[in-house]
């Protein structure tokens, strides 16, 4: 199973929460205490579907910002269609000042996306190669 794409979610650290297994009725997961001591950020997985969502519905502001804080919209645009294995596979190219990226999503079934620096590891990848 590939490694879900995660984003770190920013709390005051370190922390101490309601116990969330026993919420505060003290178990052997809390020691006893109904509390946990947080010393790591929460990574999430990415509602990538929700991101999409809420550019798709705030493409003028997220623009716009883009615009503001870094001078630039980046270009996106999708490249071609392809398939390795039954797998069927967009690929993205996104392309701004500070170079290209581009990233592979299926479109067959929920698959993390996967980035890519150089266009030699797409190519890497569409034969198959894994590193
Ligand atoms: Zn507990």
């Amino acid at each position: 199973m590939k490694k879900a794409v995660t984003v770190r979610f920013p709390a005051p650290l370190p922390a101490e929460i309601p116990c969330p297994i026993c919420e505060g009725n003290k178990c052997n997961v809390c020691n006893k205490s109904g509390k946990i001591q947080v010393t790591v950020d929460a990574k999430v997985p990415i509602q990538r579907h929700l991101i999409i969502q809420y550019i798709g519905e705030h493409m003028n502001d997220v623009a716009f910002e883009l615009s503001k804080h870094y001078g630039l919209v980046p270009d996106v645009e999708t490249i071609e269609m392809f398939e390795i294995e039954e797998k069927t596979y967009e690929l993205v190219k996104i392309s701004s000042i500070g170079g290209v990226v581009w990233i592979t999503n299926r479109v067959d079934e929920l698959e993390s996306p996967r980035y890519f620096k150089t266009y030699a590891e797409v190519l890497k990848m569409k034969k198959g190669i894994t590193e």
